[in-house]
């Protein structure tokens, strides 16, 4: 096997856990890799610190899968991770739906599986993952005698890895509009074509904080996507509930989520650019008991962060404005060039601009299904605050 050296000066971080080699940091080699080959990675010492795959195309030229020189790299392997990442989630009580892969943090660089009830989609972000695919594959055959699954690639990150962009069946084709159920509701998930992998399991434990809040309330939510925190509201007896998004799509399974759960007298969804409408409502003097925020990333590279902290500023700031003296916001964001202090940096700025106090009623991350790694910062994306706007 091809051993790598790490660089005299490096290799703190990758010695204490981190799974990620950058070019930068190799020094000395003993044979030539091929993209894809799993690899040796050594100290400048010459201690063994584990094994990986390796690909000269990404500027993370290696990462790592063990630490152990022993284990194999087979598919035993993916087989023993990915059930071990199973009974994880069992241990923290998810039964039907859950991120069952969350890369780095399940000990699989660049790998996401989520499971949705019997079917499971898979995204594989790095060549060196890839070529395992089948592997994997196998894996989620053997453990859950899946009814599908089913392959979201078209990604733009797999070209950084010299990989294609692209979505399809990796078992016998099946219907790809499901249906979940989720704390006592049920949704339309579009495998096929829905955003990401479908749905948005991030948010899964954070809907559930919305519960106490939202009795009797009017209940605006903003960036809804399939309308699952208005359903969510509804379910816990808000009054009315509008949802609003951007994408027609989105808003026609937010409705049809509404039909199937008996909830279409209280949600109401609309397409529209959630800027334009919450400062138009703001001028009109509309008022709601309770105003979620749930925006996309506004930034994928951390160059452009001044345009996400823009981003989120802004719509905050509207968002606040439109919530009644003493009601609630509930605002999240998902990225983790944002990290949680600037995040509250932020609401903060927003609310010395809208001239309004907050006080702190929760303070959450992602589900627990996404574990946060503490030696791997960008396992921690998610930021899901909900205050009281005095
Ligand atoms: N809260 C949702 C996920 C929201 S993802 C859930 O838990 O399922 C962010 C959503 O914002 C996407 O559905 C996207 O279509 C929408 N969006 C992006 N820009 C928007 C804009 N300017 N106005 C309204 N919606 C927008």
């Amino acid at each position: 096997m091809v051993k790598y050296f790490l660089r005299k000066k490096v290799g703190g971080r990758v010695v204490n856990g981190h799974p990620w080699v950058f070019a930068n940091e190799l020094g000395d080699q003993d044979g030539e890799a091929k993209a894809g080959d799993i690899v040796e990675v050594y100290s400048y010492n010459g201690s063994f610190i584990g094994k990986g795959y390796y690909n000269h195309e990404s500027q993370i030229r290696i990462r790592l899968l063990t630490r152990d020189k022993d284990e194999q790299i087979d598919n035993a392997f993916f087989h023993k991770k990915i059930k071990e990442a199973w009974e994880y989630r069992q241990t923290l009580g998810y039964v039907e739906n859950c991120r069952l892969i969350f890369g780095e943090a399940d000990g699989l660089p660049a790998l996401i599986i989520d499971k949705f009830n019997d079917y499971f989609v898979i995204q594989t972000l790095a060549l060196g993952i890839d070529i395992w695919k089948g592997a994997i594959v196998d894996a989620l055959q053997k453990i859950f005698k899946p009814k599908g699954i089913y392959e979201r690639n078209d990604v733009p990150v797999r070209e950084l890895e010299g990989l294609e962009q692209k979505k399809g069946f990796l078992t016998e084709p099946f219907d790809t509009n499901i249906i979940i159920n989720e704390n006592g509701l049920k949704f339309h998930v579009d495998i096929e074509n829905g955003q990401k992998t479908g749905y948005f399991l991030d948010q899964q434990d954070n809907r559930r904080e919305i519960r106490n809040i939202v009795k009797g309330a009017n209940v605006l939510e903003a960036f809804c996507y399939t309308g699952t925190f208005s359903l969510h509201a509804a379910h816990y007896g808000a009054k009315s509930v509008l949802g609003l998004d951007i994408s027609e799509k989105a808003v026609a399974t937010a409705t049809s989520n509404a039909v199937l759960n008996g909830h279409e007298n209280i949600c109401k969804f609309e397409a529209v650019n959630a800027f334009d409408a919450l400062k138009t409502w703001t001028k009109e003097g509309k008022e709601y008991d309770v105003v979620m925020l749930d925006p996309p990333a506004f930034t994928k590279s951390r160059a452009n962060i001044q345009k996400a902290i823009t981003g989120y500023k802004e719509i905050n700031l509207r968002g606040m404005k439109l919530v009644k003296p003493g009601g609630f916001l509930v605002t999240a964001s998902c990225t983790n060039l944002v990290p949680p202090d600037l995040f509250i940096e932020i609401i903060q700025m927003a609310a010395k601009d809208a001239r309004r106090q907050l006080r702190q009623v929760s303070w959450q991350t992602q589900a627990a299904d996404h574990p946060i790694l503490w030696h791997v910062p960008t396992t921690e994306y998610l930021k899901f605050l909900i205050v009281q706007v005095l």
